[in-house]
């Protein structure tokens, strides 16, 4: 069924299917759910056909049949242009407001296309403030690392200022002119002619409901600790004010709850310890001593480069999720593209889109069905019937197909 192009459901879906609401800061998630999913393009159907049959039978198989997610197909990217002329069509975004959550395959980004970008126009539109990308090792999985199992990080990142927030003048643009002469006469800056130059505005606000998203998270998830990640030895008023306020708030909003670690040990008994680490050395640390850390907290360009990082550690971004979450809205999301080669070839590893569904289920309270998705992956790991991508990199593996991975993931639900 398609959303916004069909504009009806059928009476017997609409008796049976509700919406998800948000009220009083909490989730509430009928046992019939609507949640509108974007295939994506290119390995977009193979990967999403393969996860939608893991999310349902595992939904089915944790309640009894009680639980049933009645999907809803948008349109975004390739499809929706052949379909409507439009690579994002308003009734998609329409559709997302209305049901608050939403999951994504990859989508091209045509090169010197007029579209603007699907994350970029969802972030404003839902205020999608905070980007989750949990980093856990599957035993088994192929790593550069001795001991890959150690790193079990949840990142916050946040997902609107810094260089999100794209203020940026292009070197020699009357705009970077009139900008360093404005900086340079008024403030005395010392900047060469002709730079290029770029603002990452940081606000309290901003940084502090970042914070207080992983600070909630690590409580609601019994995690040890919050680490915020911060450049402010340099930056001191944005990277440093990021530090400032996340200890702050952590102090105003959670001070019976988490404890500074410069005051931790003995006395920390059960609070979420609050640390900071300057961004070069949390590098080190996170490949050094990884079970130090478990929920990270960090601006926008640390938060991306430490993903990334993160993710290889434990064997590469084949298997990472995505969330991006604000109040009352989310949307999940592989963080692979759209592998256009092996398209409709029913090849690709499907890992990515099925873990980021799993944490849209532990986003809603459906834990019980998050770790039903999490088992059978690590059991279809440790078949070593697996796809391409990892049996290539495993001895004694045997390579299966998109979907008869998806099967065996079922299997071991
Ligand atoms: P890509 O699609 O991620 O593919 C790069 C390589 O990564 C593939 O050739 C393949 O490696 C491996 N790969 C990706 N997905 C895989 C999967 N599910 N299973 C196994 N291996 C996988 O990156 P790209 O080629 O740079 O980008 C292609 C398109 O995707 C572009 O239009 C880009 O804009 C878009 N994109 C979209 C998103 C998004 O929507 N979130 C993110 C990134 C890129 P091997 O060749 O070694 O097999």
């Amino acid at each position: 069924m398609t959303a916004g192009q069909s504009g009806v459901f059928p009476r017997e879906f609409r008796q049976m299917a509700e919406r998800i609401r948000y009220e009083n800061g909490r989730w509430m998630v009928p046992d019939r759910p609507i949640i509108p999913f974007i295939e994506g393009d290119g390995t977009g159907p193979d990967i999403w056909r393969a996860a939608r049959r893991v999310f349902d039978a595992s939904v089915a198989r944790v309640s009894g049949g009680k639980r049933q997610i009645h999907w809803l197909e948008i349109l975004a990217g390739e499809k929706a242009f052949k379909q409507t002329g439009n690579w994002l069509p308003d009734a998609t975004l329409d559709t997302i407001r209305t049901h608050r959550v939403a999951i994504k395959g990859p989508l091209t980004t045509p090169v010197g296309g007029g579209i603007r970008s699907l994350n970029v126009a969802l972030r404003q539109l839902l205020d999608l403030y905070a980007c989750i990308r949990p980093v856990r090792y599957f035993e088994g999985v192929p790593s550069p690392m001795r001991e890959p199992q150690k790193l079990n990080v949840v990142i916050f990142r946040e997902n609107i200022e810094d260089v999100y927030s794209g203020i940026e003048y292009k070197a020699g643009s009357p705009e970077a002119d009139a900008l360093i002469t404005f900086l340079t006469e008024r403030f005395g800056a010392n900047i060469r002619p002709g730079s290029a130059l770029g603002i990452k505005p940081m606000s309290r606000f901003g940084s502090q409901r970042l914070v207080a998203k992983a600070i909630e998270y690590a409580l609601r998830s019994g995690r040890r600790s919050v680490t915020l990640v911060h450049k402010g030895n340099i930056m001191k008023f944005t990277e440093g004010g990021f530090r400032e306020w996340g200890y702050e708030i952590a102090r105003e909003r959670f001070g019976d709850r988490t404890i500074p670690e410069a005051e931790a040990g003995k006395r920390d008994a059960g609070r979420v310890v609050m640390k900071d680490r300057i961004t070069d050395a949390m590098f080190a640390q996170l490949v050094l001593r990884p079970d130090e850390y478990s929920v990270i907290a960090a601006p926008n360009l640390n938060g991306d480069l430490l993903s990334d990082a993160a993710a290889a550690q434990v064997g590469g971004l084949g298997l990472a999720p995505g969330g991006n979450v604000g109040d009352g809205f989310a949307v999940f999301e592989a963080t692979h593209g759209t592998a256009p080669k092996y398209a409709g070839q029913d090849k690709v590893n499907p890992g990515s889109v099925i873990l980021s569904g799993a944490m849209m289920f532990e986003e809603l309270g459906w834990n019980d069905v998050a770790a039903a998705i999490v088992r059978g992956l690590e059991g279809a790991i440790r078949s070593r019937r697996l796809t391409y991508d990892l049996a290539r990199l495993m001895p004694a593996a045997t390579e299966v197909s998109t979907s008869a991975f998806a099967e065996c993931i079922i299997e071991h639900v």
